[in-house]
Order: C-alpha cells, then sequence, then structure tokens
C-alpha cells in the first residue's frame, strides 16, 4: 500500500476529500497573490503545487479512478496538441 492509499484508509474518504478542497483553495489564493498582486510567493507556489498533486493522487485512490484519469489525459493532450499546431499555424 503506498502512501495516498494508506493516508484514505486511515484518515478516511470524506476528510481527505475535503482536504482536497482546501489545499485547491490555498493554491488558488497564491495564483492570485501573484498574478494579481504580483507577489513574490513562488515558494509558497512550490508548497501549494505539491499539496493539491498530493490529494488528487488521493482522490484518484478514494474514487479508484487513476487508470481512467490517465487514459483521459493522453486523449485531452492529444487534443490540446491538435489546437497548439492549428494556432501556431494561423498566428505564425
Ligand atoms: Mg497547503
Amino acid at each position: 500500500m503506498n502512501t495516498f492509499e494508506r493516508a484514505v484508509k486511515v484518515w478516511g474518504k470524506e476528510p481527505q476529500m475535503l482536504q482536497v478542497i482546501e489545499e485547491m483553495s490555498e493554491l488558488t489564493k497564491e495564483i492570485l497573490k501573484n498574478v494579481n498582486r504580483k507577489k513574490d510567493n513562488i515558494n509558497e507556489l512550490i508548497e501549494e503545487t505539491a499539496d493539491v498533486e498530493i490529494m488528487l493522487e488521493q482522490l484518484k485512490v478514494c474514487y479508484g479512478i487513476s487508470e481512467q484519469v490517465a487514459d483521459y489525459k493522453v486523449s485531452k493532450l492529444k487534443k490540446i496538441d491538435q489546437r497548439l499546431d492549428e494556432w501556431e499555424k494561423k498566428n505564425g
């Protein structure tokens, strides 16, 4: 059992899913400080990004959707690449 699976098992699905939301809102706040208030908060951005990634791993464990998310990401990234190709062709 990895750390993400352990955290969900020991602390429970609901508390961990609420923690996902909390960490996402902390990252949101740091992004807004950086973009809107031009704050030099790179360390906070690093920490909150890591926190969100850790919680997203637990979300995937909770819902048993790791493979589906990985598959969807592959197809989504292909579409994004196509859009980027079209954009670059149009806008040089
Ligand atoms: Mg945090």
